[in-house]
């Protein structure tokens, strides 16, 4: 049997999303007890302590099936953000999200538009259907929207900003992003991930769910794993039409959230204090990250989200081999055809001057 001629043609074309090395790998590999992790743009001072105190209540009730309607959580959501419960779908991350979207819109005939240097995952849902991704090159690696607009061709149906962008960091401006919203053509889905809205938002003026009433063809999709902590949980949701959230429910797998991550995910939400320690905690130590990499001589992208990508001006995978045997997992970006750029998280203040540290030695 020939595999190769079997499997649909875009999924062929595909390679595996390559996650962050998780730091018990790294452990065992090196007999070491201390390695840290800032390579997943996870929130390194965890879940808030209100999710952690309560979620052995619903553990006694995993032998039920989650809500499948997440009526809670959506409750809670739209409550918070000034929606409807009936505008928003719960994702098992808010990759799941992205994966509806591509399912819904796109067939073997049609074209999806995203930027060079966007996130990972926008060319695999868009080829695992069989349809034509479109890359519009970055200008100073951001997203050059004038361009992605005169990508558009006749067939094509969705277009997906990054915003801020990972792993450039990132970000349209608001009145650059209603700007560009009001030029695509209303018969094109765009789906924006503000997978780092909770941080952008925090420092800069940030698109809410309100624009929705002026763009009906518009997903605004948002995540727990970052600032909210919660990345091992797999918990996202998006905020649409109606009529959107209605088809989203259709592709969706009936408990495609477990119960445990629902809970987490509502109890997050009403941490706000919580959620403005960390946000300061990451605004903060960006800084001292900055001028720790200023100092050694590297150029960084200014980043508004919770990691920066710097030019180590080589290989970077070189560079990242040496931090991993000093116990630093960062990311090397050559798979977002940024050879010579290494991403780094924003951990915790010690973890971020133990990795300044290390640099130094590669
Ligand atoms: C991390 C990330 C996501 C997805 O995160 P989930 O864990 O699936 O919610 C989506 N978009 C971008 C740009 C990301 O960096």
């Amino acid at each position: 049997m020939d595999l190769k001629k079997l499997v649909n043609k875009g999924v062929d074309s595909l390679s595996p999303y390559e996650p962050g090395k998780p730091i018990e790998d790294l452990e065992r590999d090196l007999g070491i007890k201390n390695a840290i992790k800032l390579a997943s743009n996870e929130n390194p001072i965890g879940p808030s302590p209100k999710v952690l105190q309560s979620i052995d209540a619903i553990l006694k009730e995993t032998h039920r099936y989650p809500d499948g309607n997440a009526t809670r959580l959506k409750d809670s959501i739209a409550k918070k953000f000034n929606t409807s419960p009936n505008q928003v779908t719960i994702g098992n991350g808010s990759n799941d999200i992205i994966e509806f979207i591509a399912r819904i819109f796109l067939g073997p005939d049609d074209s999806a538009i995203y930027s060079e240097h966007a996130f990972a995952v926008y060319p695999l849902v868009v080829r695992a259907v069989g349809a034509k991704g479109i890359e519009v090159p970055a200008k100073d690696f951001s997203h050059d929207l004038e361009a992605m607009l005169n990508a558009i061709e006749e067939n094509t149906k969705l277009i997906f900003i990054a915003n801020p962008n990972n792993p450039t960091g990132s970000f349209v401006e608001l009145d650059e992003l209603i700007d560009f919203l009001e030029k695509v053509p209303e018969d094109i889905i765009i789906l924006l991930d503000q997978a780092y809205y909770d941080y952008s938002s925090f420092e800069t003026r940030d698109a809410d769910f309100d624009i929705l009433k002026k763009f009906p063809n518009l997903v605004m999709s948002r995540s727990f794993s970052k600032a909210y902590g919660l990345a091992g949980f797999r918990v996202g949701y998006s905020v649409s039409s109606e009529g959107m959230a209605n088809y989203l429910n259709r592709v969706r797998q009936p408990f495609n959230a477990n119960s445990l991550a629902l809970y987490a995910a509502e109890k997050a939400l009403e941490d706000d204090e919580y959620m403005i320690q960390c946000l300061q905690l990451n605004s903060d130590q960006k800084k001292v990250l900055y001028e720790g990499l200023n100092s050694q001589g590297y150029e960084y992208l200014p980043s508004r989200g919770n990691f920066i990508s710097f030019d180590c001006k080589k290989d970077s995978s070189e560079a990242y081999n040496k931090l991993l045997n000093e116990g630093v997992i960062v990311r090397s970006l050559g798979v977002y055809k940024m050879p010579n750029f290494l991403r780094v998280s924003i951990g915790l203040p010690e973890e971020n001057l133990l990795f300044l540290e290390k640099l130094k030695l590669t």
